[in-house]
């Protein structure tokens, strides 16, 4: 049992955070709560900062998870704008603010998140360049991609990930002209392979996007300040007004290395160790969302999930977990992405060498349809795009690992439920 004089502290005041200390009192938890993030606004969501937000068709009040008042109203002690500096695993605190002040916790939720990825080139210091992370950044890009759009200015986005494909629309809405740059052959190569990336890239090109494929940047020229060209390794260079560099996220495991908790390999994505009941290796200490990384029995693998889903589940699981209750988080990785007209959400894991064959149910030419990565007869994920309402028998096909024939599969007059043992 929890005792009401406990103090439960949160590091990091994202949706992971902010739905964590949510949970704690929705269970009842009458001791102290306390969420601490470096961030000045409070804790919000990050999806629309690349779709309805930066596009000005979402208002800035709609990212937040909670109204500003609910924190006081439910007892939430809120320390924005403050950096946690240490974790001292011996004494049970944590230090943060300017001032250093000390705070004693019984249990701590580490719920850090992740910072993107720098270009590590000449020219990155330029005003010009970006990243996207924050809604500060979002409000600056805004500004940006309107000035393009009106001046027929031009934006060099280095990689074709979900951020840099969703910008990318977003900038051709705008009417900016937009070169993607990405090593691998084909955008989102990564996470869907090159069978379903294509399909990714076809859309973009309708919508005037250039893609440079199987190159990097090297550099980024400029005078004064501002940006004029984008070079890759290849020797060519692109006329560029703006850059932004979206080449992926780190965990930020800094505190929790710091204090000593295991690390996962970089090679498995990094993050911070946590077992089912995302407890790292210190019993009194909690990871969720971006940071964490967990070992997933579906897929046989340690995996650290960047999406949405895993900040709103795995907060809640974790804050059930420091009250107590026995929990086992294993949910089904869940994502989506909204590009001019088309949505998608994608279910599963299933990188590049860990399938065998794709199947396609729909018409793919005409962007409705299903996708499934199978290994050995058994669905490892799947995508539906602009085909709603499919995710749970596609989580069910995934969980039950049962071999489906592929036929009725591809048939879209089969049910898919009736696939589902
Ligand atoms: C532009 C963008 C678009 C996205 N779109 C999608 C989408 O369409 N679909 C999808 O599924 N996912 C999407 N994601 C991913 C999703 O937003 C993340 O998975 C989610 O935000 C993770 O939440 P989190 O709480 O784990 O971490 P974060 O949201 O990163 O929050 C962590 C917080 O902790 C703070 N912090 C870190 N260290 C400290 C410290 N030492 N002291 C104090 N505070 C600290 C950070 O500043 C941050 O505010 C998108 C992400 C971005 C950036």
């Amino acid at each position: 049992m929890v005792d009401a004089d406990q103090t439960f502290v949160i590091v990091g005041g994202g949706l992971a955070g902010a739905k964590a200390a949510e949970t704690l009192r929705a269970e009842g938890f009458t001791g102290r709560v306390i969420l601490i993030c470096d961030e000045r606004d409070h804790p919000y969501e990050r999806p629309p900062l690349s779709k309805g937000y930066l596009l000005g068709k979402e208002e800035r009040d709609s990212v937040f998870v909670h109204e500003p008042s609910w924190y006081a109203r439910n007892d939430i002690e809120l320390h924005l704008g403050q950096t946690v500096a240490a974790v001292d695993r011996e004494a049970k605190s944590v230090r943060f603010g300017e001032d250093g002040t000390v705070v004693r916790y019984d249990k701590l939720l580490l719920a850090t998140g992740a910072e993107p990825r720098r270009l590590d080139i000449p020219g990155t210091d330029l005003a010009g360049v970006h990243h996207l992370r924050r809604l500060a950044h979002a409000e600056r890009l805004k500004g940006v991609l309107g000035s393009l759009g009106r001046d027929n200015g031009h934006i060099v986005i280095a990689g074709a990930g979900w951020i840099g494909l969703e910008v990318a629309a977003a900038a051709r809405e705008y009417g900016a002209e937009v070169t993607v740059v990405e090593p691998e052959p084909t955008p989102l190569h990564g996470v869907l392979g090159p069978e379903l990336g294509q399909i990714f890239a076809e859309l973009h090109r309708e919508h005037g996007v250039r893609f440079h494929f199987g190159a990097r940047l090297t550099e980024i020229t400029g005078q004064d300040g501002v940006v004029l060209a984008a070079r890759t390794d290849d020797g060519e260079e692109h006329l560029a007004h703006d850059v932004l560099a979206a080449i992926g996220a780190a965990p930020r495991t800094g505190l929790a290395e710091a204090a000593g908790l295991e690390i996962a390999d970089r090679a498995q994505g990094g993050g911070i160790v946590v077992d089912a009941r995302l407890r790292t290796s210190d019993p009194d200490i909690y990871a969720a969302g971006d940071v964490a990384s967990f070992h997933h029995a579906l897929f046989g693998s340690r995996l650290r999930v960047e999406h949405w889903a895993n900040a709103l589940n795995g907060g809640p699981a974790a804050a059930r977990a420091m009250l107590g209750q026995e929990i086992a988080y294993d949910r089904v990785p869940y994502f989506f992405s909204d590009q001019y007209d088309l949505g998608m959400e994608y279910s599963g894991w299933a990188p590049p060498g860990s399938y065998d064959q794709v199947v396609i149910r729909g018409d793919a030419g005409k962007r409705e349809f299903i996708a499934f990565w199978l290994k050995e007869g058994r669905v490892l994920a799947g995508m539906n795009v602009n085909v709603w309402d499919v995710t749970d028998p596609i989580q069910q096909l995934i969980r039950t690992r049962a071999r489906v024939d592929t036929e009725a599969l591809a048939d879209p007059h089969v049910a898919l439920d009736s696939l589902v043992p």
